[in-house]
């Protein structure tokens, strides 16, 4: 149970609080997107940045000893810092001196009673973040930052006002803290875990009359096949915590006939959310990202990049400064909606689900980009419905496909031809490809969909 605001009558009073101060959240949020350009919105990140700095440098021993000697104006020439560094020194790392192990207790003590109500010491958000390869990761937001989260991702879905007041259904995937559910005259929100039986779902979104759904891409999907149960059509979806494919995108707004708008989030941060014009934007108040080419310079746009760091410049509790992420994009130019913040173009994926093949010259290995992967697949024929393709091993990949009825057989040589050909223009050595009629899986670790997935450990990746 969550405690009242000082001076503001139980339960309804905290709620109403929630609500007025999202709405406020949600005005500012808008503002700076529209507005923050240029030399001040550099302005703007160095400050913050700067901020965030000094703050770890005096509350965590850690960046104490990371940053000693340096000068700590120029962010650039910090050094950077991973997971694995992160975790290694935890207890460290965090500002409010938590002890790794004894938060690794509590959230795990958690997850086995699937009871997400308690705060660690009645205010820190407690969150497991389990890796792709299993090895885990803590996330740590301060109560009162966590419970503005809503609001952020309405400020940043590019909701029009005429859809209030909002009535949300948001499917959290993440074993985490329940957030307060939100009632107040213009916003009321249910929280539901992922693991809720879609049947419960559809209940929940009729029971609230929600006109917004929230659920990361698969869980929608799940949905849209009982989509014809909802009563009154939804106005909205957002999606988040999975790469959304372009097969996805067009499944889900077909079952639903609601747009879909795309939030980029991770365990790191809120880094891009679409806009209007229906592209994704860094969310450059939020968050500073470093898209580096192979040279450790800035990735020029359009062309990939071969390393990302986050700077999040809002969680000072967990500081997350050129913080290198897993993932991997494209930049692009501006946008028709008139935003200063920078489009980001496609996300290729995971830098860990990059194919590694040897190369038919036997000069190395040749890396693939995960989406060019999923396109060669889509393109190969009309009669795929669902599909995974996973590298097992240099010399082996396996293709899971989910066809049309009785359609099986004339697609699996299609996709595997066109897989062919992609490998050849790459100039790869061709490895043994299986493929079977079987649906996606889940990653063993994570529980998120991966359509493109390598599952044996490569010792580079494109630096
Ligand atoms: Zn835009």
């Amino acid at each position: 149970m969550t405690p009242a605001q000082p001076g503001l009558p139980r339960r309804i009073g905290r709620a109403a609080w929630l609500g007025l101060r999202g709405l406020f959240d949600f005005c500012l949020l808008a503002w700076r997107r529209r507005f923050l350009r240029g030399e001040r919105l550099r302005r703007y990140q160095q400050r913050q940045a700067r901020r965030l700095v000094r703050y770890a440098v005096e509350h965590s021993p850690f960046y104490r000893d990371l940053y000693s000697g340096r000068s700590l104006d120029d962010l650039a020439g910090l050094p950077t810092v991973d997971k694995q560094i992160m975790m290694d020194r935890f207890s460290d790392f965090n500002t409010a001196g938590l002890d790794k192990e004894e938060l690794i207790e509590f959230a795990l003590a958690m997850e086995h009673s699937r009871d997400f109500l308690h705060y660690f010491r009645e205010r820190y958000v407690v969150g497991l973040s389990s890796g792709t390869s299993g090895s885990k990761g803590l996330v740590l937001t301060e109560r009162s930052l966590a419970e503005r989260l809503p609001a952020v991702f309405l400020a940043r879905s590019g909701v029009p006002l005429r859809l209030l007041p909002f009535r949300i259904v948001f499917i959290l995937r993440v074993h985490n803290q329940a957030f307060a559910n939100i009632d107040s005259p213009l916003i009321t929100l249910r929280y539901l875990h992922s693991m809720t039986p879609v049947e419960r779902i559809v209940d929940e979104i009729n029971g609230l009359r929600a006109n917004l759904l929230l659920a990361p891409p698969s869980v929608l999907r799940l949905i849209g096949a009982q989509a014809d149960r909802i009563r009154e059509p939804l106005k909205l979806l957002m999606c988040y915590a999975e790469v959304l494919g372009d097969d996805d995108d067009a499944a889900i707004r077909q079952a639903f006939g609601a747009p879909l708008i795309q939030l980029y989030q991770a365990s790191e941060g809120l880094i891009g959310s679409s806009c209007s014009a229906g592209r994704l934007h860094v969310n450059e108040d939020l968050v500073l990202l470093e898209a580096l080419d192979e040279h450790g310079q800035p990735a020029p746009p359009g062309t990939p990049c071969h390393k990302l760091l986050v700077t999040n410049l809002y969680n000072r509790l967990q500081p997350l400064i050129r913080y290198q992420l897993n993932d991997l994009l494209v930049l692009g130019q501006g946008c028709p909606c008139g935003s200063g913040f920078r489009v980001i173009e496609r996300v290729l994926g995971r830098s860990d689900d990059l194919f590694w093949l040897e190369r038919s010259d036997g000069s190395g290995h040749q890396y693939l980009f995960p989406d060019i992967t999923a396109r060669y697949v889509m393109n190969a024929c009309e009669l795929v419905r669902e599909y995974q393709v996973e590298q097992t091993a240099y010399d082996r990949v396996v293709v899971r496909l989910v066809t049309l009825p009785g359609r099986f057989a004339e697609a699996a040589p299609l996709v595997e031809q066109s897989l062919r050909r992609l490998l050849d223009e790459y100039g790869c050595r061709q490895p043994a490809i299986e493929v079977v009629e079987q649906p996606p899986q889940l990653n063993p670790h994570s529980q998120k969909l991966r359509r493109i997935a390598r599952s044996f450990a490569h010792p580079d990746s494109p630096k």
